[in-house]
């Protein structure tokens, strides 16, 4: 924390530490490991907010897998979702056929997830599952199940590791609660 003061003190407190992360993590690609044996499974990152998950996840996958990447519209400079969802980046290769395992941050409304799920569908994946780190399941809207989630968290903004507010906390190690006066809401 010694390194990174002026990140922390907008933190109300930490949720998970990096010890924690790490051991979900491995927990999380060792169970993808086993569950996709003998396949060659498509990891899709899901920008920004999943990039610093993705990135760690990989690592802990034995498997040939391949990787791509799609961005979609986030919050901007809110704690909400706006519920609309805008394609950002596509991907650059066909998924036809192919096994895919979307790798997302968190799941709050489903809005996001929901978007993508269709697309790939209408895409003609051959198998679809979502890992997310990050299960928050008390605003959900859409009905979406989450195949592999390392936490469920209540309903509080949470930054770090990857996930941001206003594009910024996103390379704290941690993830902390954002004390809400850095948004104005106290
Ligand atoms: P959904 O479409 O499920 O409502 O929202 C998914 C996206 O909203 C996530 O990918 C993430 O970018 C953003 N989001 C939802 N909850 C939080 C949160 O607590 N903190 C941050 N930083 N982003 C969030």
């Amino acid at each position: 924390m010694e390194n990174q003061r002026n990140l922390y003190k907008d933190l109300e407190s930490i949720l998970y530490t990096r010890q924690q992360l790490a051991q979900a993590v491995r927990e999380l690609g060792e169970r993808i490991t086993r569950d996709y044996q003998g396949k060659r499974p498509v990891l899709l990152c899901i920008l920004k907010g999943a990039s610093v998950f993705f990135s760690d996840l990989i690592r802990e996958i034995d498997l040939p897998l391949e990787v791509e990447f799609i961005a979609v519209s986030s919050y901007g400079a809110s704690t909400k979702s706006s519920g609309e969802v805008r394609l950002v980046k596509d991907l650059d290769r066909s998924i036809l056929g192919r096994d895919v395992i979307i790798v997302e941050d968190i799941v709050d409304s489903g809005m996001t997830l929901n978007y993508i799920k269709n697309l790939l569908i209408s895409r003609g994946a051959a198998s679809l599952r979502i890992a997310a780190l990050l299960d928050k399941p008390a605003r959900r809207v859409a009905p979406l199940s989450v195949d592999y989630s390392c936490f469920l968290i209540p309903d509080a903004f949470v930054v770090g590791y990857g996930l941001d507010y206003n594009e910024v906390y996103r390379n704290l190690p941690d993830i902390g609660v954002l004390s809400p006066s850095v948004y104005g809401e106290s």
